[in-house]
This record gives C-alpha cells, sequence and structure tokens, in this order.
C-alpha cells in the first residue's frame, strides 16, 4: 500500500466481495455482511500482538458503528481511551482510599434569610495534584458502574452530615446532585428508600434531589416514574441548570419536579443585561405558575439578593451569600446566621 486512500478501496473491494449473494442452494439466496478493522504502520509502529489487538478494537468500532463497514484504529483515540480507563481506574481507588468528600453550599430563602438546604459538592483531595472540582474528573465516569459508586457514596455522606446537623439543632436539608445515569436505573428509588433507612436522623423531607436539565433525560417515562416513586417516600426533585437544556419547557412542564434551579448563566448577568433579566422574571414567574420554588443560582453580590427579592424568587445560592464549605465549617456558618433560631427546612 502507498497511501491510505488505496487501503480504504482494498477494504471497500473486500466488503463488496463479501456482501455479493450466493446461493447455498438452488433458491436460498444468502448474503453476508463482515467489519473490517483495520491498522496501518507505520507510522508507530509496535509489536504483532499490540497490532493485532489494535486491529480487533478497530473491528469492534467498526460492528459498533453498525456493521458491513470498516474501521482504522486510530492512536490518539486508543490513548484518549486508555487514559479515561486510568481515570475511571483511579477515581475507584480514590472512593476506597477516602481522598473524596462533600463541601457544602447554603440555599436561603431570599425572603427570611434562612438556611433551607445546603448543596453537597463532591471534591477530589488528591495526594499529587491536590483539590479537584468535580468538573474535572466525573464526566470520565459519567455513564459507567464508577459513576453508581459515586452516587452511593455521595448520598450516604451527604444523608450522614445532614444528621449530625439535625443533632445539633441545625435544621437545614441537604441537596444532592444525581446524573442522568444514576436516574435511568429503576432501582433508584430504592436505593434512595435504604440509605434513608441507614440515616433516621435525617427525613425525607430533608433531602432533595438535584438533575441537571442538561442530562440526556432520553425516557422521560422512565425518569418521570423515578421521581414520582421518591415523591412517594417524602423525597423531592430540583432540576438543575435550568434553561441551558435543549427543551427547558418541556421538562418543567412534563418532569414532575418541586424545585427549578435557574442557571447562573442569567442569573450573573441579570443587573446589567436586561435580556438576561427578562429570562430570570419569565422563569420566577413560569416556575411560580406551574407550582414550583425557584432557586436562583450564582448569586454572587448584594445587588443580586435585592434584584431577586424583587423578582420573588423563593431561595438563592451563590458566592454573594457564602462559597462551598467543609462540612463543620457549613454548620458554624448557618448557626451564626441565626443565632437561637434554628433554620427550618422547606419540604
Ligand atoms: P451545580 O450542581 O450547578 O453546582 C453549582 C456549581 O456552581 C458548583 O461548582 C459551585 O461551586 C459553583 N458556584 C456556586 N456559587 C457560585 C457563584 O456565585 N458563581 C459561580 N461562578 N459559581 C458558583 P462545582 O462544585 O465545581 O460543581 C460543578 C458541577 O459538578 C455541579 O454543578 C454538579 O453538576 C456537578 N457535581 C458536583 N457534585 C456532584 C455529585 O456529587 N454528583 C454529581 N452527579 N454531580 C456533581
Ligand atoms: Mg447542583
Ligand atoms: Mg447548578
Amino acid at each position: 500500500l502507498r497511501n491510505l486512500r488505496e487501503c480504504d478501496h482494498l477494504v471497500d473491494r473486500i466488503l463488496h466481495c463479501v456482501a455479493e449473494p450466493f446461493e447455498v442452494a438452488p433458491g436460498h439466496p444468502v448474503t453476508l455482511t463482515a467489519s473490517i478493522g483495520v491498522r496501518t504502520v507505520p507510522p508507530d509502529d509496535a509489536d504483532p500482538d499490540t497490532l493485532l489487538r489494535q486491529a480487533d478494537q478497530a473491528m469492534y468500532a467498526a460492528k459498533q458503528e453498525g456493521r458491513g463497514r470498516a474501521h482504522r484504529f486510530d492512536p490518539d483515540l486508543d490513548r484518549q481511551v486508555v487514559a479515561r480507563r486510568d481515570l475511571i481506574a483511579r477515581i475507584r481507588a480514590g472512593l476506597s482510599l477516602g481522598e473524596m468528600c462533600l463541601h457544602f453550599q447554603p440555599i436561603v430563602d431570599l425572603a427570611t434569610g434562612e438556611v433551607c438546604f445546603a448543596e453537597a459538592l463532591v471534591r477530589w483531595r488528591r495526594a499529587d495534584r491536590g483539590m479537584l472540582s468535580p468538573g474535572e474528573w466525573i464526566p470520565a465516569i459519567e455513564g459507567t458502574d464508577a459513576m453508581a459508586e459515586l452516587g452511593d457514596w455521595v448520598l450516604e455522606e451527604a444523608l450522614a452530615h445532614c444528621a449530625r446537623w439535625s443533632a445539633h439543632g441545625l435544621c437545614a436539608g441537604v441537596s444532592v446532585n444525581v446524573s442522568g445515569f444514576e436516574l435511568r436505573d429503576p432501582a433508584f428509588a430504592e436505593r434512595v428508600r435504604t440509605a434513608l433507612a441507614r440515616h433516621p436522623g435525617s427525613p425525607p423531607s430533608r433531602l432533595r434531589l438535584e438533575v441537571l436539565e442538561s442530562a440526556a433525560l432520553t425516557d422521560m417515562a422512565l425518569v418521570t416514574r423515578t421521581i414520582e416513586e421518591c415523591a412517594a417516600i417524602g423525597v423531592h426533585f430540583s432540576l438543575d441548570d435550568f434553561g441551558t437544556g435543549y427543551s427547558s419547557l418541556a421538562y418543567m412542564k412534563r418532569l414532575p419536579v418541586t424545585t427549578i434551579k435557574i442557571d447562573r448563566s442569567f442569573v450573573a448577568d441579570m443587573l446589567t443585561d436586561p435580556g438576561d433579566r427578562a429570562i430570570v422574571t419569565g422563569v420566577v414567574e413560569l416556575a411560580r405558575v406551574f407550582g414550583r420554588q425557584s432557586v436562583a443560582e450564582g448569586v454572587e453580590t448584594q445587588e443580586h439578593v435585592d434584584a431577586l427579592r424583587e423578582l420573588r424568587c423563593d431561595m438563592g445560592q451563590g458566592y454573594g451569600i457564602a462559597p462551598p464549605m467543609p462540612a463543620d465549617e457549613f454548620e458554624a456558618w448557618a448557626k451564626a446566621r441565626s443565632p437561637g433560631m434554628p433554620a427550618r427546612a422547606r419540604g
């Protein structure tokens, strides 16, 4: 072969030959399809075993793409696949080594100032790399069993903290992010129920679950059923990052969520951008009409608080109120905010 085009031609000819119908017996035509994996050398040479493994891998990719076609092995893609596999393994190890921890960010009632919930935000403390935010590594495990393992751990940990706050006289609830992948598990509500049973100090009304609007909620019927099953045990949902997905209004109308969290991209500029202010105003009104509570994310200044109060947005969360904090700092913060008057979680 002199070039890759020649290779493609050759592979096409093989596929065409194989696809020619032939008769196994008179009047019984049979057609076959083939999937071909191609690995060319050079550029990067490798030992024969590796080359065969890579060709095999390309063949599986061809099958996945719909059979009857060829796929050429891509060394860059392979490096990415290997890197992702390593990261997933490292995350799993991190979980069992106790490297994950939760930070909590207050969600407050904008009218009364009381602390309604604390959003649990996972952090990964790696000895070699310091504290990693979820955006740096959660995407790698989305859609894998490691996501479910992390989700279980986060839920347990969040409920344990919530029960502890409660025992210390602080009645704030806890709001936990769940991925679209976790939510598609038909046993999800059961997992939540089991976790709650292990933490009787943390009643269901104190737990809220956040699902990203941009999460591929492909099976609306299944997701709706899961949300309803959770509601039946007293656990309600928030639609997170509202306004960033493809079908915001359809979700708002059809998903039986209790709370709408307005994405911080709209809130951030609402003081200077009339368009963003109009969106925030509209979403707050829409939430009210649909009987949902509204939460503004990314409340960065006191001016945001004042403007949102004026719009009668129910709750706010953001650096202007408080940043995410370790659990004990959150507890101290919440107590100092309303001395002698325990905050009440809204259900
Ligand atoms: P999110 O659920 O929308 O969480 C809010 C994010 O906005 C947090 O980033 C928080 O630190 C940040 N934030 C809070 N206030 C402000 C503000 O005033 N201004 C700005 N610019 N940002 C603010 P974080 O902790 O990096 O989390 C990023 C995302 O990772 C979360 O977005 C959530 O989707 C995901 N995530 C976090 N923890 C978990 C988890 O336990 N499970 C799952 N599935 N996802 C998680
Ligand atoms: Mg969230
Ligand atoms: Mg959000």
